[in-house]
């Protein structure tokens, strides 16, 4: 048995035909940078999001840094953003100059919690990030309350959560990623929306935001060599375009397939005290990136040795809280601000989670997991 946490050949093999034949297509074009592909697929997400602007680029961490470019934060701004998430979110807030000030999340859905970013607000606040982690939203309806309140911009990383419904208590249902000013996602291989490399893309449904982003990922140019502001560069491939163009239409069965596995690992672990399944936030559709469990009282060393000796992966996110990392020691916090994170660094556990899980394979995992906890 050799049962990875995502299954990208198995995936591959069932759209092989129609992704080949697009490949072979952008290479017949050697339109390999701002291909066709890459326009109808600008058009084709921004339609599925029901987003007026869908700007692509080179991956998921350069969108986040160019929507904070957009919005023009200053040196010293003071952007809030969650203590339990992939590094890129906060990395790229000190990458630009501007200060992180990471907060603690809600203990039953891990995204960022709205009291601790309430707690967290100053004068130089700017703006606030919250991730949608592991496939579930954070909690907009607040979020968006506060940003309004102490009048800041809110950028949303839904790289884990590309196709998450969120349904605020208002009435009105929405796409992760489309409720604040900006939303960020990754289709690095292994997302939900994955292509076969690295990239990005950033969504808004502001005109003005949307005309600085189109600048800042090529250069700052509108017109051929005219450049009118600093940008960078950062592009989407046409191969990749191409690729998640015939990936978009099957997003929303991809997705159902890994709920459809997370129901299965919450059915076979219901009786068991130990193993604490992923709550479901009753605003937000989980689409599931990770399924991460909390281990009560069990060695998860142990559970992973066990698991790994019956050729089932595992793994930990995030073993370390952002607030311990080396990289962010220079930054002044409280060891006292995230009893939530630094108790999940200890006890969380994310079981193989992709779209290529059959009943069979789950009953192998599950059954191996339960053997080592003893049920
Ligand atoms: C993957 C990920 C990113 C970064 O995406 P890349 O395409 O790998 O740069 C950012 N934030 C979160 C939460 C992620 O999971």
């Amino acid at each position: 048995m050799n049962i990875p946490m995502v299954d990208l050949k198995s995936q591959y093999l069932k759209i092989k035909s129609e992704v080949d034949s697009k490949i072979a297509n952008v290479i017949e074009n050697t339109a390999f940078v701002n291909g066709e592909d890459v326009k109808e697929f600008k058009k084709e997400l921004a339609t599925y999001l029901n987003a007026k602007h869908v700007i692509t680029c080179g991956n998921g961490t350069d969108a986040l840094q160019i929507a904070m470019m957009a919005l023009g934060l200053k040196a010293g701004d003071e952007v809030i953003s969650t203590d339990f998430t992939f590094i890129a979110t906060v990395e790229t807030i000190a990458l630009l100059q501007l200060t992180p000030v990471m907060v603690d999340v809600d203990p039953e859905t891990f995204t960022i919690s709205p009291e601790a970013i309430e707690k967290a607000i100053t004068p130089k606040t700017k703006a606030i990030i919250p991730v949608h982690l592991f496939g579930q939203c954070a909690d907009m309806d607040r979020i968006m309350e506060i940003a309004e309140k102490h009048n800041l911009y809110v950028i949303e990383d839904t790289a884990q959560a590309i196709g998450s419904d969120f349904s605020s208590e208002k009435g009105w249902t929405k796409k992760a990623g489309t409720i604040g000013h900006i939303g960020c996602t990754s289709f690095f291989p292994s997302k939900n929306l994955g292509c076969y490399g690295d990239g990005g893309a950033i969504f808004t449904n502001d005109d003005e935001l949307g005309e600085k982003i189109s600048s800042i990922v090529n250069h700052g140019m509108k017109v051929r060599y005219y450049h009118d502001r600093i940008g960078v560069n950062s592009r989407l491939d046409t191969v990749h375009a191409a690729v998640l163009r015939v990936k978009l239409p099957h997003l929303d069965e991809y997705n159902a397939a890994r709920r459809a596995a997370a129901d299965y690992y919450d059915r076979a672990f219901a009786d068991c005290d130990m193993l604490i399944t992923p709550q479901r936030f009753k605003k937000s559709t989980h689409t599931f990136h990770q399924y991460t469990m909390i281990l009560k009282g069990v060695d998860r060393e142990g559970l992973q040795a066990h698991l790994k000796s019956k050729g089932v992966s595992s793994a930990v996110y995030y073993p370390v809280a952002l607030h311990n990392q080396k990289a962010f020691q220079g930054y002044d916090y409280n060891e006292n601000d995230y009893p939530v994170t630094d108790e999940l660094c200890k006890t969380v556990l994310s079981l193989p989670m992709n779209t290529e899980l059959d009943q069979d394979t789950l009953k192998y995992i599950t059954d191996s997991v339960l053997e080592f906890v003893g049920v």
